[in-house]
């Protein structure tokens, strides 16, 4: 095929992290955008929540340009403590050493939801090539005048129940609470994972002190300790942080919400597909769900360059997006599942299955590296990143 003699043309429906995104890597790679959402730019920028980037998201922000002007706003940590609290076994993971008097590697990146937003709207504005239409509802009929439809409308996705596309799953007994919080006795550059009856607790450093929890429990539990007084949650949560941390202060309303696993047995129609969480859900154990969209976000992007240099048709690419990502993402929510059911378990033959296996893991380096790799990268293209990262 030769090179389209114009710019091919798409309809990115939603402008959260996973839709803008994906609009200014269509951009990129050569096409025409018009990114819609139905909220306003305040309000997109206002969401209180911040995430987890490994190193897959850190080479698609790379290659957008985007890492540099988020570098203010991120903060890096080099170590990864994860802890059994059932058997009080602890393994560490860290970022590879880069020689001497040199900080070591991150293992991944902590990121604040309206920085971030307040940098992807911006680079949106700047390009001549993207239409941005925020806080205006849309007729459905602009869609389809484009070559490709991105439906990037977050879980609840409505253009994706309209068009009535299967979306397997289940929502887990569990639910999740997130806060920023004050901390006093935590590194800066140290998160943790701990692994505790109820579920998975995250603490993840934004800097000056401050850390984002993400903790994971039964729907009631979440929304009792949401309601609690200030100095009761801080309390509560003090006395399931690693010995020496104290939390100090809210920073924000703590929230709950709902837990899902959820996959779309098919990611595309036609000339049509759904991107991130439109797509799949799944539980915040291990960080990966902002990851795992903007993996959706890379293979697009590649896939969107061979249709505008006439290599393939919309339709191929729709095509080829599902099949593509489909590997990675059922074996990264199958494996998260299977982590919280294992951790969640106080089955004594599960719990010692665990204990070998984490004392395992804490002895063998090489282990805790393809670990560390698994989660960073999925089953997803790796050639963005040549750096790669290892623990310790
Ligand atoms: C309350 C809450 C707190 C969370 N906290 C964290 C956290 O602390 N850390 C973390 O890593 N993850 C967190 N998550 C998960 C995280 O938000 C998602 O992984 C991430 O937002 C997915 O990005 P997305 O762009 O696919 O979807 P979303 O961010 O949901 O974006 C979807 C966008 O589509 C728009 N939209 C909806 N309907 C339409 C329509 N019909 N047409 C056009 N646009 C539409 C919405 O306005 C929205 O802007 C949280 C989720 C929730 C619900």
């Amino acid at each position: 095929m030769a090179p389209l003699p114009n710019r091919p043309t798409a309809w990115v429906s939603g402008a959260g992290p996973t839709g803008c995104l994906s609009a200014l890597a269509l951009v990129r790679a050569g096409w025409r955008v018009s990114l819609h959402d139905p909220a306003s730019a305040a309000a997109l920028q206002s969401r209180s929540r911040a995430y987890a980037l490994t190193h897959s998201s850190q080479a698609l922000l790379q290659q957008l340009e985007l890492w540099e002007p988020l570098a203010p706003h991120w903060q890096a940590f080099d170590r990864l403590e994860l802890i059994d609290c059932s058997s009080s076994k602890q393994v560490s993971f860290r970022g590879p050493a880069q020689g001497q008097g040199q900080d070591p590697a991150a293992v991944g990146w902590i990121l604040n939801h309206p920085p971030l937003m307040a940098v992807l709207l911006a680079a949106c504005r700047q390009q001549p090539e993207l239409e941005l239409l925020l806080g205006q509802p849309a007729s459905g009929a602009e869609a389809r005048q484009r070559d490709l439809t991105v439906i990037a409308e977050g879980g609840r996705s409505p253009s994706r129940e309209r068009l009535g596309l299967p979306f397997w799953g289940w929502r887990y007994q569990q639910a999740c609470l997130t806060a920023q919080v004050q901390l006093e006795g935590n590194g800066e550059h140290t998160a943790w994972e701990l692994f505790r009856a109820e579920g998975p607790l995250a603490v993840l450093p934004l800097g000056k002190g401050i850390a984002q929890v993400v903790w994971s429990a039964p729907l009631d539990r979440c929304e009792q300790r949401s309601a609690l007084p200030e100095a009761a949650f801080l309390d509560a949560l003090t006395a399931v942080l690693p010995a020496g941390i104290k939390a100090l202060a809210l920073q924000d309303q703590a929230a709950s919400f709902p837990l899902e696993w959820r996959l779309a047995p098919r990611l595309g129609q036609g000339q049509l597909l759904l991107c991130g969480e439109s797509g799949h859900r799944c539980h915040p154990v291990g960080g990966q769900g902002l990851n795992l969209c903007w993996r959706d976000v890379a293979v697009l992007a590649q896939e969107a360059a061979a249709v505008s240099q006439g290599q393939q048709s919309v339709r191929q690419l729709v095509r080829r997006y599902g099949r593509r990502r489909w590997p990675d993402l059922l074996a990264t929510l199958v494996a998260t599942d299977l982590l919280v059911r294992l951790f969640s378990n106080r089955q004594p033959l599960l719990q010692a299955l665990r204990s070998l296996a984490l004392e395992l893991l804490g002895r063998c380096a090489p282990l805790r590296q393809g670990l560390l790799q698994l989660a960073t990268y999925g089953l997803g293209p790796r050639s963005l990143d040549k750096k790669g990262v290892n623990p310790e």
